[in-house]
């Protein structure tokens, strides 16, 4: 491709210490609509292989990814920040959404019936739903990417990503995987800039684009919907959460916590499923509260190449301003620190593993998304109580919920507005479950058949 002059560049950074790790070339909106013209191109032919055939390219994909752990989990600590062994497992769960979804592209399947009056029989069959722009956020880089470009493909679409200008070389590095797994020419563009507005803009609004799959922020997703507004396109939307974590009273605590450094810690605190929220029996608070903390301060801060790192810095300097902005605000509202509290010096954008206890209500933290490792604890005394609370926000990813009456935490999980429900457990993504939100968290689920069908379009046939 010949390069505009004009067109700039970015640099990736290390957010470890704040070094550039390299420069890229930022894609214009021309870019973004040759890369429209390259999937248009070769959608009829990705559409029309035999599904199998699809299948055994994501298959290939799955197993190149699986030999070449280390190496993606290396571009995600560089330019993410996060632990190695975590980097890791998120290599492998990136792979796993091309294993499901290969074993899913061959039961894209339809209905067949007769008409109520007996008049005709209607055939309903699965069409590709076309050029889809997939948009992904910077926490994840190798998941999210594949959790979109597995479902995609395996459906027969032909894609545009565009990763978080954060994270693009993981997304690079991934796009090259796909190539040697056998994925045609034009099937999968990935386009890189700093500067996402005018290039997604651009996209969304060539009308040969009929899908827009994007993760990332709750206020970027109401824009980008405004967008595909205009042009009518097929929208699924992963956004932001603010999950609230119960530990009723009769939780068994030594899971409650366990499962608690879970949901919180993994990812460092930056994943949309995080629990911004403990909200714990009274009886219990206290308990739960010193546990939690001895648990938190025991977790080892350093470089994500260090061996044994558990928590790696913040993804930027502004990440690292929210997540002090909010503590500042708790703790100016009355809540108390039992651990953290302060960022910690030297180069990089560490914040250590932080506890807040009696946090007031109308605290900030308790209305956006935190995304850091500080967990704020609030109490209730009754269940109907603890429902009120977990339901009071405009999200509904997730929710998690401790005790040792199944039952029980079943029916509170019911009255939760979320898409999913965590029992007894602090994590629950899964490539074969269907990821998703409710309220203001999104549109749509990611992950088992779910995942599929958010790239198929139903075509039905009448006929005698
Ligand atoms: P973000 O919304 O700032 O950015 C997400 C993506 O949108 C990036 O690729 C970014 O470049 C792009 N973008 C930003 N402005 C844009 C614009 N005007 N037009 C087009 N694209 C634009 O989010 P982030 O900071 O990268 O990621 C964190 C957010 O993602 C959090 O809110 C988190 O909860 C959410 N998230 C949700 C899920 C989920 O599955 N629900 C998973 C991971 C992250």
């Amino acid at each position: 491709m010949v390069l505009a002059p004009e067109r700039s560049r970015f640099p990736v950074l290390d957010p470890s210490d704040g070094s550039v790790i390299e420069t890229l070339e930022s894609a214009t909106p021309q870019d973004g609509l040759a890369a429209v013209d390259a999937a248009a191109g070769a959608a009829e032919a990705w559409a029309s292989r035999a599904p199998r055939e699809r299948a055994e390219i994501l298959r290939n994909a799955y197993e190149l990814m699986t030999e070449r752990l280390d190496e993606i989990a290396s571009a995600i600590v560089r330019e993410m920040g996060k632990p190695f062994v975590e980097a890791r497992g998120e290599a492998g769960y990136a792979a796993e959404f091309l294993r499901w979804f290969s074993e899913e592209a061959v039961r894209a399947n339809g209905d067949y019936g007769v008409a109520p009056a007996g008049t005709n029989r209607m055939l309903v069959a699965h069409a590709p739903v076309g050029v889809s722009l997939l948009i992904t956020p910077w926490n994840f880089p190798a998941a999210m990417a594949t959790r979109k470009i597995g479902p995609a493909l395996a459906a027969g679409c032909t894609v545009v990503l565009k990763p978080a200008e954060e994270t693009p070389l993981t997304a690079l590095l991934i796009a090259g995987i796909l190539r040697e797994a056998g994925v045609p020419e034009g099937v999968v563009n990935v386009v890189v800039t700093d500067d996402p507005g005018p290039l997604c803009e651009a996209i969304l609004a060539d009308p040969r684009v009929r899908k827009l799959s994007f993760t990332g922020s709750t206020a970027v997703g109401r824009h980008l919907l405004g967008l595909a507004a205009r042009s009518v396109i097929n929208t699924s939307m992963e956004l932001g959460g603010n999950a609230p974590f119960l530990v009723l009273a009769d939780a068994d605590l030594d899971v409650a916590v366990r499962e608690a450094m879970a949901a919180k810690m993994r990812n460092g605190g930056e994943a949309c499923t995080a629990a911004n929220r403990f909200l714990v029996h009274e009886s219990v608070a206290e308990d739960f509260a010193a546990r939690l903390t001895t648990a938190m301060s025991a977790v080892r801060v350093a470089h994500g190449f260090e061996d044994d790192a558990q928590l790696g810095p913040l993804i930027n300097a502004a990440a690292r301003e929210k997540v002090e902005r909010l503590v500042a605000d708790a703790v100016s509202r009355g809540a108390r620190v039992r651990c953290g509290g302060e960022r910690l010096p030297g180069p990089g954008f560490f914040y250590p593993p932080t506890v807040l206890d009696a946090v007031q209500p109308g605290s900030e933290l308790l209305r956006e998304e935190i995304f850091g490792p500080v967990a704020p604890i609030m109490t209730f005394t009754s269940e109907d109580e603890a429902v009120q609370m977990a339901n009071d926000t405009e999200y509904g990813l997730v929710a998690f919920v401790c005790s040792r009456d199944l039952r029980r935490a079943m029916a509170i999980g019911e009255r939760i507005e979320t898409g999913m429900v965590g029992l007894n457990r602090g994590v629950v993504s899964d490539p074969a479950a269907p990821f998703g939100g409710a309220k203001q968290s999104g549109i749509g689920r990611e992950g088992g058949h779910h995942g599929l069908l958010e790239f198929l379009e139903p075509k039905y046939f009448a006929f005698d």
